[in-house]
């Protein structure tokens, strides 16, 4: 599995840095964000470093399906009733960690429209 030595999701997947994870496959790890935005807000990270969404090509299909069906799954468990997934893509998107991950928050109040 291709990993990269200077990115901090690589080292959340190999446990060589803490993070809350609740959920771990072949394939994907989900865990809290650091600096949450929502009183839940968690991430959902693939093992194999992919940059980002606009780097995926038809190969990762079916891990980026696996990631967004396991959303509902996992924002379910923690007890919310409803979501907002975000993926910042790029520096221009808003992407600092440049590790493919979903975005996956709510709780409290309803969320703002956007
Ligand atoms: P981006 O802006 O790249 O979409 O989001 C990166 C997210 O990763 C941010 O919400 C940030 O708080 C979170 N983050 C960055 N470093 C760490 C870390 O070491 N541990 C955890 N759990 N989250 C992190
Ligand atoms: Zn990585």
């Amino acid at each position: 599995m291709s990993m990269s030595a200077d990115c901090i999701f690589c080292k959340i997947v190999t446990n060589d840095i803490p993070a809350r994870k609740f959920h771990e496959d072949e394939e994907v790890i989900a865990f809290h964000d650091i600096r949450p935005i929502a009183p839940v807000h968690f991430l959902l990270v693939p093992k194999e470093h992919v940059a980002s969404l606009a780097d995926c090509d038809a190969t990762h299909q079916a891990l980026l399906g696996k990631i967004l069906l396991l959303a509902p799954r996992l924002a379910s468990q923690l007890g919310l009733k409803g979501f907002r997934t975000m993926i910042n893509t790029g520096r221009e998107g808003g992407q600092e960690v440049f590790h493919l991950h979903v975005h996956v928050f709510g709780g409290g109040d309803t969320l703002p429209k956007v």
